[in-house]
């Protein structure tokens, strides 16, 4: 495959991205099921990329707002990765983005078809 053909994505791509911080704000409406958030734990919860490459697409978070994961505390690295090990399925593939500034863990689970 030489090129991934994601339509559905634009509306993402072409919207506006100046606002808030999308990590920063969805946890903080405290509406889990509006805004997709599946787990929260103390430090760090797991949300639905509702824009996605392919299906299957979580982010696993910090509430804490850091540009990368090696600036987060101890703690909520800790949290963090705990998080990440409810999430993390047998076939599965990790890495590490930032949207809007926010780092970012985010799972692709892959399906064997
Ligand atoms: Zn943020």
């Amino acid at each position: 495959m030489q090129q991934l053909w994601a339509p559905w994505r634009m509306q993402y791509i072409e919207s506006d991205k100046s606002g808030p911080c999308v990590l920063c704000a969805k946890p903080a409406e405290g509406d889990d099921r509006r805004s997709y958030i599946l787990e929260r734990a103390e430090h760090s919860f797991v949300m639905m990329n509702i824009y996605p490459y392919s299906s299957g697409h979580l982010m696993v978070s910090p509430y804490a707002h850091v540009d990368r994961l090696a600036a987060l505390d101890d703690a909520t690295a800790l949290d963090l990765t705990r998080t990440l090990g409810l999430m993390h399925p047998p076939r599965s593939g990790l890495f590490q983005k930032a949207k809007q500034g926010h780092s970012v863990v985010a799972v692709e689970l892959i399906r064997r078809h």
